[in-house]
C-alpha cells in the first residue's frame, strides 16, 4: 500500500493507540486501532476512523458527566408531542442544544442540567 507520509509503497501493521482529547477542560483518552507504516511509523490517514474516534471521545465525555442519554430526551419529546423548539423553550436552552442532545452530541453540561430539570422532574 502507498504511504502518503513517506511517499513510498510500504507494509502496514495494525496497532493499538490512544489519543487524548480535551473537551471542555476534561482530558478524554480514546483507545483505537490503526494502521502504522512500517517504514516511517506514521498512521495511515483514515477519514472514517478519525470521525469515529471523535464520536467516541464525545460519548466518553458524556458518560463521565452522566449526561442525559439521547433516547431519554427523544422519548420525552415523543410522549409530550413537542418539537425541538418547544423543548428548548421549556428547558430554557438553545434549539441547537436540543438538536445536538437528540443526536447524543451535546457536551454543554449547563444545557444538560436544564434538560434534566424538565425531563427528570
Ligand atoms: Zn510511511
Amino acid at each position: 500500500m502507498f504511504c502518503d507520509a513517506c511517499g513510498r509503497n510500504s507494509s502496514f501493521a495494525v496497532m493499538n493507540r490512544t489519543r487524548t482529547f480535551n473537551i471542555k477542560g476534561m482530558d478524554i483518552q480514546v483507545p483505537y486501532r490503526t494502521e502504522i507504516c512500517i517504514n516511517c511509523g506514521e498512521e495511515r490517514y483514515n477519514d472514517e476512523l478519525e470521525m469515529s474516534i471523535m464520536e467516541k471521545a464525545i460519548t466518553m465525555y458524556r458518560d463521565k458527566q452522566k449526561m442525559l442519554p439521547a433516547e431519554q430526551i427523544m422519548g420525552y419529546m415523543r410522549r409530550h408531542e413537542i418539537s425541538a423548539e418547544e423543548m428548548a423553550k421549556r428547558a430554557g436552552c438553545a434549539v441547537g442544544d436540543i438538536l445536538r442532545a437528540e443526536k447524543g452530541r451535546l457536551v454543554d453540561v449547563e444545557a444538560d442540567r436544564k434538560l434534566k430539570q424538565v425531563i427528570c422532574a
